[in-house]
């Protein structure tokens, strides 16, 4: 008699990624550090509450980020020859194209940053391509550029994004969460067929510390500059020790207010007492990594187990 044994517990649900690991960097190299500054002015707010495009003073916040805080972060960076990743939305690039311009002009890497700062949680995979699309056009048309990375609005990643970026022929993404080391990112379906991912994580985002926007967005709170610039410093010195790279998001509306850059200009100081320190680009970063030929790792989608008939399944797009 023919019986089928049940497949055993757990079976088709183990994750298929393996851990990152440090990589080599250049000679001279202990660690690495990014500066990256979202762009998001306007657009980050609008997404979240279209009604707010007739709210005066909300707007006057976020336009504060490109008028006051981006000229001053260009300042700082100037004065500690320090290049840093300027990720820009396509709206805000024609809203303020001669920020932008000034950005690029300072000698600053522009990367991609959706075009609205979308809201891109269960976007299908062609209005998302559409998104990119429009902001490539966006930057090419205001500074001229073509950006080899990309960051999703509010890091927000599906799974069906890396194949878009690869397929426009982005090198690099700066969204997942995953790892404390750059790595080379499998995808799918697309030539090459890999990007380096150089990761971020919430604790090093300037988002949860001052994104104070009364019913519209943020973490709701305004914490001291002190308080941030002893988390970052943390977190920095761990990096720096562990040989990983350091990636601080910075939003000019937030991190462009005066304490907060002189806070900033703190932590610039202490990574340049840190041995071995390589303050760049992400950009440079990304180079570095897919230069070092690594095995492409994955960051795969959970599955449901088919027993547990009480857990919720995802929603299933319309129509299928
Ligand atoms: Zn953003």
């Amino acid at each position: 008699m023919n019986r089928i044994e049940p497949s055993p517990p757990g079976a088709g649900l183990a994750s298929s990624s393996v851990p990152p690991g440090p990589i080599s960097w250049p000679p001279g190299v202990r660690a690495a550090a990014c500066l990256t500054f979202d762009m998001d002015a306007e657009a980050a707010v609008l997404t979240a509450d279209i009604s707010s495009i007739s709210r005066m003073s909300p707007m006057s916040h976020q336009s504060y980020g490109p008028l006051v805080g981006v000229p001053r972060i260009l300042a700082l960076l100037k004065r500690h020859g320090v290049t840093a990743t300027f990720f820009i939305p396509g709206y805000s690039a024609h809203r303020y194209p001669d920020v932008v311009r000034a950005v690029a002009e300072a000698g600053h890497e522009i990367a991609h940053h959706s075009y609205f700062h979308e809201n891109t949680i269960g976007m299908d995979e062609k209005t998302e391509a559409a998104m990119i699309d429009l902001g490539l056009r966006a930057l090419h048309d205001v500074a001229g550029v073509r950006p080899q990375g990309y960051r999703a609005p509010m890091w927000e990643m599906n799974f069906h994004t890396p194949k878009l970026l690869a397929e426009r022929g982005f090198r690099w993404d700066s969204s997942l969460m995953d790892s404390d080391h750059p790595y080379v990112l499998a995808v799918d379906g697309a030539a090459p067929g890999s990007l380096v991912e150089v990761p971020v994580s919430w604790g090093l985002d300037d988002w949860e510390q001052y994104a104070f926007l009364p019913g519209l967005i943020g973490s709701g709170v305004i914490e001291s500059p002190a308080k941030a610039l002893e988390m970052w410093t943390l977190e920095l010195d761990a990096m720096h020790r562990l040989g990983a790279a350091f990636v601080l998001c910075c939003h000019p509306f937030l991190s462009g207010r005066p304490s907060r850059a002189e806070a900033l200009e703190r932590l610039i100081e202490r990574m340049k007492e840190l041995d071995g320190l390589w303050i760049t680009t992400v950009g440079e970063v990304a180079r570095h990594t897919a230069s070092l030929n690594l095995v492409p790792r994955t960051c795969p989608q959970p599955v449901i187990p088919a027993d547990a008939y009480w857990v919720a399944r995802p929603p299933t797009p319309e129509g299928t």
